[in-house]
């Protein structure tokens, strides 16, 4: 029994000493938002240090989302996931966009690039996977297909913050990738977000929708939004960017003792093999199978009791909300595999101040079973 709360995440905060001079800048200058120093900064750092050409920081990861199917002018119908945050699916309602669910792959758990062809219709306009889990879709089938059939590609990639693999960042993929920076993310600015896109051209049109479409004093182009991130939450992202490295790095030492120590432990199983790609290590989910002596959620309370706090990230799915559950893609029928992972999933604890001996201590109650 431990003695404190163990929560599936925790916030990285940087000591509060070093943030008062971001502070004192901001209060000098008197600049609080609209595209001030700091929001021009943490734009700049970001691009080199995520390696990516342009981005449109946010007030929070979901505008990003709402605004980058604006910008793409996204209608009609869009597939997507419904293995995910409610963010994905809401963000595509909320722009009067119908989402059409597909299945997920029961390696990746994103969405099956092999069953996408057969759920585009002559409303569909654009694809919306997730990196889920920070883990990198089958990135070439998607712009394939999407090809193929002149469809956009927006990636919500909310988990994906400094995801890598052989040809570099994963956010540079698709026409748009929109990522947040809220509290429980890899990297937060207690709330934030932004928009990758590949050009100048695409980013001033976002900047314009993120700012009620106001180009200048007297002309206003687009029915635009109040997407602006603000000083303070720019400051504080360049603040956690000087501490990322040794976030992910003691966020990796968790998952490694996570994966050594579950390894013999029958009725578990790991999803993903962390050597594959730079991993962020965001999550650390886990499988709870039929041979496991206690049901997915029987665990979760035995946890619970031990003052353990996992997460059934993602369960219910999307697609069992009310608001979609309606139509006719969200039927279980069509999404066999989510709805058996959904069942089975349990998420770990895991972030950058766990120790160590509590990363033993969950692992001990997962074994006795
Ligand atoms: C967190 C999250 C979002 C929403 O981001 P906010 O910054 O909280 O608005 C969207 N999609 C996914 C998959 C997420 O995990």
């Amino acid at each position: 029994m431990t003695t404190k709360k163990i929560y599936v995440t925790q916030p990285y905060l940087p000591p509060l000493e070093e943030f008062i001079p971001y502070l004192e800048d901001i209060w000098s200058s008197k600049l609080l938002t609209n595209g001030g120093p700091m929001h021009a900064r943490l734009e700049r750092e970001l691009c080199d240090y995520l390696d990516v050409p342009e981005i449109a920081l946010f007030n929070n990861g979901t505008i990003a989302l709402l605004t980058a199917l604006q910008a793409l002018r996204i209608t009609g119908e869009v597939i997507t996931t419904p293995y995910s945050f409610v963010a994905t699916a809401h963000s595509l309602l909320w722009n009067g966009i119908k989402p059409v669910f597909v299945d997920i792959d029961p390696q990746t758990l994103n969405l099956d690039p092999s069953k996408i062809e057969a759920a585009i219709t002559p409303q569909t306009t654009a694809i919306m996977p997730v990196h889920c889990y920070g883990y990198p879709c089958d990135i070439e089938l998607i712009q394939k297909i999407a090809d193929n059939y002149n469809l956009r590609v927006i990636y919500d990639a909310a988990h994906a913050f400094g995801v890598r693999d052989s040809n570099g960042s994963i956010l540079r993929h698709g026409d748009l990738s929109a990522i947040s920076f809220h509290a429980t993310k890899v990297f937060n600015t207690f709330e934030g977000g932004a928009i990758i896109c590949p050009d100048p051209k695409t980013k001033q049109r976002i900047n314009n929708l993120k700012n009620f479409g106001i180009v200048d004093e007297v002309t206003v182009v687009a029915p635009g939004i109040n997407g602006k991130m603000s000083e303070v939450n720019a400051a504080f992202g360049l603040l956690q960017l000087q501490h990322i490295d040794t976030v992910i790095k003691l966020r990796s030492k968790v998952d490694k003792t996570y994966r050594e120590k579950l390894k013999g432990v029958s009725g578990i199983s790991l999803i993903h093999n962390a050597s594959q790609e730079i991993s962020n290590h965001a999550y650390f989910p886990i499988l709870v199978e039929s041979n496991y002596p206690l049901s997915r959620d029987e665990l979760y309370d035995k946890l619970k009791r031990s003052d353990i706090y996992a997460r059934r990230y993602f369960y219910p799915l999307i697609s069992d909300l009310p608001m979609y559950r309606g139509l006719a893609s969200a039927k279980p029928a069509n999404l066999p595999v989510a709805t058996l992972v959904s069942k089975k999933i349990l998420c770990l604890p895991i972030y950058p101040t766990l120790s160590i001996e509590d990363v033993e201590i969950i692992v001990d109650i997962i074994s006795r079973g």
